[in-house]
């Protein structure tokens, strides 16, 4: 369903007229195309500051080995360079009077009221210099990690600092949020800050990510194609956001089985194809499906990751819903999600050490929407689920994390009404619905290697919709 406002804005003199009548003009959103690249931040300038942070030390070569010019904040009691990063960085002129494309704060070193000044003393002479579709990334501790009381006041107050630059942004495409390091996952930190200074989170906005040391294994290899030869289920492949993410994810290397319902099995077939995939026709409420599916991805050597997307909406308030709207929901939703996971996760099953499993739940889950009880309900409960989920898979080496999208422009939200629907599109920082490519970066991310620090997260892919935020 094509967004009008969003069209027209692309033209000067039509958002000359659409802001006249005080409607939000929608930015154009920059987005990243084909494969993940060794450098996404080429010719890109960040400013990093941090007075004091445990990060801010090693940022610099994680940046430049990503293409960044890095500029350290003017002052900054600290080089946020090592020698590798000396060597490709071009820090330029004084970094206040430069225009940048991204900054990036370390929050870890504050630990009070006062110290949350060094925000400020960042952000405010630079953040007027950010480019259009600019990224912020503020960098800090979970509160559990402090150890006095104003360190976790301190650590929490990013929260609500991050999520207000991001809504303050978002007319000029730019995006903020917040990363949580735990103490001992700095080591993981590396991809998770390329995914989100780069093109492929342009519609993760105003949002805090954990990263942690929980998973065990391997350091990620390389940064290009981490996912060559590797196996990956999406399920509900055939249109939409699975679509989208299957051929994302065959960009990147992977052998995709494509699972949708029997009665869709020319679109799979025809995907399958155009991805070198492998259909598979299989409905998955189906009583035979986790046994066809793990025998299927058994014959193929094993699933390296599982994307369980297949999903439903019967909309009605409560009192009108049949019984047929909630049970069917329910099953593809939630009571299938679980019987397939025994199956393929339990010791004998095909889900390999070292992989992934991601469920798609929803911001109407996090947030309650009328005539949405029944699919509030199932997408809570994948939340809950992939809480439950991560810790004990962790110590196999599997990330076990759900992405929540916010209004995504697919068959699903072109069946909402008229007004409603302009209401969803417009309630968020980026004023517009994202597509589902948006939803497929970060299904890809989470199921590559480098992703190992993300565990236990459902990550909304919303815009920073105010729905539920
Ligand atoms: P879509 O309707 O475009 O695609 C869903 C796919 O799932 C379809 O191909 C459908 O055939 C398949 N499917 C449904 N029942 C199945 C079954 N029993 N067995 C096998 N396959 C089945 O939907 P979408 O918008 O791409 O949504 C994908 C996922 O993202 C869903 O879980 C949805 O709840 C979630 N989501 C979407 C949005 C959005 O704005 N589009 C927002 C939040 C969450």
């Amino acid at each position: 369903m094509s967004d009008l406002l969003l069209q027209l804005g692309g033209n000067k003199a039509a958002r000359t007229v659409i802001s006249s009548l005080g409607l939000p003009v929608p930015p154009q959103l920059r987005r990243g195309r084909g494969p993940w690249a060794d450098r996404p931040l080429d010719d890109r300038t960040v400013l990093v500051g941090g007075p004091g942070g445990a990060l801010h030390p090693t940022l610099g070569s994680i940046l430049a080995a990503a293409g960044a010019s890095v500029g350290a904040a003017a002052g900054a009691d600290e080089a946020p360079y090592d020698a590798a990063a000396e060597a490709w960085s071009r820090p330029g002129p004084d970094p206040e009077e430069v225009a940048s494309d991204a900054l990036v704060f370390d929050a870890t070193g504050l630990s009070d009221a006062a110290g949350l000044r060094a925000l400020y003393d960042f952000f405010h002479p630079r953040i007027r210099g950010v480019r259009r579709c600019g990224r912020v990334v503020v960098l800090g501790r979970r509160e559990g990690d402090a150890s006095t009381d104003g360190e976790a006041a301190a650590a929490a107050a990013l929260d609500g600092f991050t999520r207000s630059l991001a809504k303050e942004l978002g007319r000029r495409g730019s995006t903020a949020n917040l990363v949580r390091v735990a103490p001992g996952a700095e080591d993981r930190l590396e991809p998770v800050l390329r995914f989100l200074l780069s093109d492929r989170s342009t519609y993760i906005s105003g949002q805090p990510w954990t990263v942690t040391a929980d998973v065990a294994g391997e350091p990620p290899g390389a940064a290009r194609r981490p996912l060559d030869g590797k196996v990956v289920m999406v399920t509900g492949a055939a249109r939409g956001i699975g679509a989208a993410t299957a051929r994302r994810l065959a960009l990147e290397g992977a052998k995709v089985v494509c699972l949708d319902r029997p009665a869709d099995d020319g679109a799979v077939a025809e995907l399958a194809h155009e991805v070198a995939g492998v259909p598979l026709p299989v409905d998955v409420t189906d009583p035979e499906a986790p046994t066809r599916i793990a025998a299927a991805l058994t014959g193929l050597g094993g699933a390296y990751a599982v994307v369980h997307n297949a999903g439903i909406t019967r909309d009605k308030t409560l009192g009108r819903m049949s019984e047929d709207g909630w049970d069917l929901l329910m099953d593809v939703n939630l009571g299938a999600i679980l019987r397939i996971h025994a199956a393929l996760a339990g010791s004998d099953g095909p889900l390999l050490d070292g992989g992934r499993v991601v469920l798609l739940s929803s911001i109407a889950g996090l947030a309650g929407n009328v005539g949405q009880t029944n699919y509030a309900a199932s997408k809570a409960a994948v939340a809950g689920l992939v809480r439950r989920l991560a810790p004990g898979l962790a110590p196999r080496g599997i990330a076990v994390n759900a992405v929540a999208p916010g209004f995504i422009e697919t068959r699903l939200t072109a069946a909402i009404p008229f007004a409603t629907r302009e209401a969803a599109r417009r309630l968020c920082n980026l004023s517009q619905g994202g597509l589902p490519i948006d939803v497929a970066e970060a299904l890809t991310f989470l199921c590559s290697p480098g992703a190992r620090g993300v565990t236990g997260n459902v990550l909304r892919v919303c815009g920073g919709s105010l729905v539920g935020a």
